[in-house]
């Protein structure tokens, strides 16, 4: 067992309503202060086995339970999780250095909120039926089975639960193999299903790195889903794995979004949108890393946006009053400062910013800004995953189009603008799963969420969860043939 603050938490797999453990433990280290904060159970295909027979053994009769029934459990989760939200706060904030007073206002209550949307949504789930020359089509959406869900550590709970409350659901059970870099929350949660009643087996939580347990998890054959969020190159992995079985699969992967700043919009307004990407200290898939400013305001907006930027407190996440705090593990912090000397090295100015902050540990990366960057070169291109933006200028809406549109990702759009009529025209042009116009981060849970291009495959949310976790059934039945 770790001790986390004052917080109590399981360091083995969850599986088949039993806590199990490994021969081999991996360490957690906390990226505030680079402390091993726990010694957390390496699985490997042993228990991703042990985990998946699990969840083949209890999904009949959870696919059987009513509808009424799972809902009534998965808002039962939801108030354990309103009940523990200081514990589950602290403890995310430990393990992966997201400011606590995001966790407490906003992330830890959408955690709740992912399990009661799902569960009020399954309720009103229906498509009406229609007659085809006196048939009756009746559709229905059948728990698939078993679902193996992969997650990553930059929102670690909340990213988990978008994906757990509709697989529950959907009346599929399931297996969560969370990042190895913040496996910590995924226990506490086990221990809320408990207490709110859900059945041995239904939800289970298998713990290591992704080589070693997400791999076998994602190959094995009696998987009926996968839904994965995390990087491109380990989605190539999964989806060939996936292929060997045709398992259906869901990919929420990286990107490279634009903010696009025309000279019409409220600048103050454009300058809060552009700070907002060092959010999380830029661990964030949809940020808006690439920020295309037209060419007239652009001299004006780089100085409000350094003005702003410059009054960021950047420290201890646990401190309220902190903006922005580490990045999640050194290696990570190594990965980002890769990125920005070979975008020095390739002649880009950086305008703040542009390595960690020794003075508070190193790994703490300074909110960076680069302008003078070539359209083709690396740091426009590839996602950093880090505090990092560049600042290019346009002349032309046709220009801003083509450069919002110019990489390998399409996750999501953002553009500043006074005119609705140019809102229209650019939004329809735009390759993105999500376009945010004068606002950034407006997220509902029945709204479509996934990336165009290599930002991912599939779309869940509201319906689009559904036709995902289940098996769509249309029964078609002639009007005669009946006895009596
Ligand atoms: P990652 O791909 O390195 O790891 C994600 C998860 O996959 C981890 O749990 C890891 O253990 C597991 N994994 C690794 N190899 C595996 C394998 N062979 N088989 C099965 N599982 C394996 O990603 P990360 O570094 O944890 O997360 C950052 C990435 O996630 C960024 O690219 C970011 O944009 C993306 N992301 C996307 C969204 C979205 O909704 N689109 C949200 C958050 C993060």
């Amino acid at each position: 067992m770790a001790t986390v603050g004052d917080v109590t938490i399981q360091e083995d797999h969850w599986i088949g309503g039993a806590w199990v453990s490994s021969p081999a433990t991996f360490d957690d280290v906390s990226p505030i202060d680079g402390q091993v904060i726990a010694r957390v159970a390496r699985g490997g295909a042993k228990e991703a086995e042990e985990a998946v027979r699990a969840a083949t053994k209890a999904f009949p009769a959870w696919a059987r339970t009513s509808r009424e029934e799972r809902a009534r459990l998965l808002h039962a989760i939801a108030d354990g999780v309103e009940k523990r939200l200081d514990r589950l706060a602290i403890v995310e904030t430990t393990d992966n250095g997201a400011l606590l007073r995001s966790h407490l206002r906003g992330v830890m209550p959408r955690v709740a909120h992912n399990f009661r949307f799902f569960a009020d949504w399954l309720l009103g789930l229906g498509h009406d039926d229609f007659e085809t020359r006196g048939h009756r089509n009746h559709v229905s959406w059948d728990p698939a089975g078993v679902c193996a869900l992969i997650t990553p550590w930059n929102a670690p709970l909340m990213l988990a639960t978008w994906k757990i409350a509709p697989a529950l659901a959907a009346g599929d059970t399931v297996v969560l193999k969370p990042a190895e870099w913040s496996p910590l929350t995924a226990s506490l949660l086990a221990e809320i299903t408990v207490e709110a009643g859900l059945p041995d087996g239904v939800f289970n939580v298998i713990q290591g790195y992704g080589e070693e347990v997400g791999a076998p998890l994602v190959a094995h054959p009696d998987v009926r889903r996968i839904s994965f969020t995390g990087s491109v190159p380990t989605a190539r992995h999964i989806a060939r794995a996936a292929a060997a079985n045709l398992t259906p699969l869901s990919l929420e992967l990286g990107g490279k979004s634009p903010l696009i700043v025309f000279a019409d919009a409220d600048l103050d307004l454009a300058v809060n949108l552009a700070v907002e990407q060092y959010d999380n200290a830029g661990q964030v898939c949809l940020a808006a890393t690439r920020l295309l400013v037209e060419e007239s305001v652009a001299a004006e907006f780089t100085e409000r946006f350094v003005a702003k930027a410059s009054t960021l407190r950047q420290g201890d996440p646990r401190d309220l009053a902190t903006d922005i705090g580490p990045n999640i593990h050194r290696e990570h912090v190594e990965r980002i400062d890769g990125f920005v000397r070979r975008a020095v090295a390739a002649g880009a100015t950086p305008v703040i910013g542009g390595g960690p902050d020794t003075d508070l540990g190193g790994l703490y990366y300074r909110p960076t800004l680069f302008t003078g960057v070539a359209p083709d070169s690396e740091i426009v291109n590839e996602e950093v995953f880090g505090p990092v933006l560049t600042l290019q200028t346009f002349r032309t809406e046709d220009e801003a189009v083509a450069m919002a549109n110019s990489t390998k990702f399409g996750l999501a759009a953002t553009l500043a603008t006074g005119s609705r009529e140019r809102a229209d025209r650019v939004t329809e042009r735009l390759v993105a799963g999500t376009v945010w116009v004068n606002c950034f981060f407006v997220r509902d849970l029945q709204a479509p969420f996934g990336g165009a291009r290599q930002s991912g495959v599939g779309r869940e949310g509201g319906d689009w969860s559904f036709d995902f976790y289940c098996d769509v059934k249309n029964t078609v039945t002639a009007p005669g043939g009946w006895n009596g």
